[in-house]
């Protein structure tokens, strides 16, 4: 951390608790199913596990392995040219596990696989088919890697009969390559942001930015605006942690107030639903955050 920065009282993180965590953690441990949620320890578990106030569960779920081939400075994944080949049975088992969970929305996130020739796209895919057809009722976002802007891997994923496709931008035009893999870009994830929506009619976008890298308010505002163009629906907002002293430092610690902000400014300018908090992951509580959207 910038020994110049000094992290807030607000950042301070509750511990679990609640009965629907307790189930879904129980289950958890029976089902052998690696969460997001546990691996990262991440703070929001108890409102994402308890379903907040309307009672929808969500967890994520991470597929294709815990290596990634592309190393961001902000992320503290293991990165490899060649990690191990996916599981083919992992959709299949993967679904079985989920459907028989009591978790109403799931998000399935990967590393990213430029290894693969589609990415990991199509694995993403049958999982998302094999969940459908274990257990029609649960929602699914996929929350993936740009494919290397491959618009066929994004159209095969999209028409597997996922609710949302999510692809996060994570920072300002600007700082694009201070913070993201080289092979990682600002038009590249635009334009994997664009055709998801275009190719299929009705499908619902999502997006993440962090702040707290050194952005302004002005090159924010650019980049929502950016967003709005290519019809994204919803957009979290969440602070910078930096996760080991070898990563980027932490330029600014946001306050609350700066956060509700963004909210309200992205929602007046069209955003369907804009979550924004100091703890906000681009999963946190998404299942409430979607239907919210549908019924606005
Ligand atoms: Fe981490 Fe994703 Fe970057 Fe891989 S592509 S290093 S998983 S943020
Ligand atoms: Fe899990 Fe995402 Fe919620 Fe964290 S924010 S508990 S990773 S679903």
């Amino acid at each position: 951390r910038d020994p110049n920065v000094k992290k807030p009282e607000w950042l301070r993180q509750k511990a679990p608790q609640g009965e629907k965590y307790q189930e879904v953690k129980e289950s958890l441990s029976r089902l052998k199913l690696n969460t997001v949620c546990e691996e990262a320890q991440c703070p929001n578990i108890g409102e994402c596990w308890n379903g907040g106030g309307d009672g929808i569960a969500t967890a994520t779920i991470m597929l294709l392995g815990d290596t990634c081939t592309r190393g961001c400075r902000f992320c503290a994944v293991k990165t490899s040219k060649n990690p191990a080949p996916p599981d083919p049975m992992e959709p299949e088992n993967t679904a079985k596990a989920i459907a028989s969970w009591g978790v109403d929305y799931i998000v399935l996130t990967s590393v990213d696989r430029d290894d693969l020739p589609d990415g990991g796209s199509g694995h993403f895919a049958r999982t998302v088919e094999a969940l459908k057809s274990h257990r029609p009722d649960i929602m699914v976002e996929c929350l993936t890697s740009d494919f290397r802007g491959d618009l066929n891997a994004v159209t095969a994923l999209v028409h597997s009969g996922l609710d949302v496709f999510a692809h996060n931008v994570e920072t300002v035009k600007r700082l694009q390559r201070i913070v993201r893999d080289p092979r990682a870009g600002y038009e590249q994830s635009l334009s994997v942001l664009k055709h998801a929506k275009l190719c299929k009619a009705g499908m619902i976008t999502k997006t993440s930015i962090m702040l707290g890298l050194g952005e302004t308010d002005e090159e924010v505002r650019e980049a929502m605006s950016d967003l709005r163009a290519i019809d994204v629906d919803i957009l979290t907002f969440g602070q910078y942690l930096q996760p080991t002293p070898l990563h980027l430092t932490v330029k600014e610690y946001v306050t609350p107030a700066k956060f509700a902000f963004w909210k309200d400014y992205g929602e007046s300018i069209g955003f369907r639903y804009v979550a924004s908090g100091p703890l906000v992951r681009s999963s946190y509580r998404a299942g409430e955050l979607f239907v919210k959207t549908m019924v606005r």
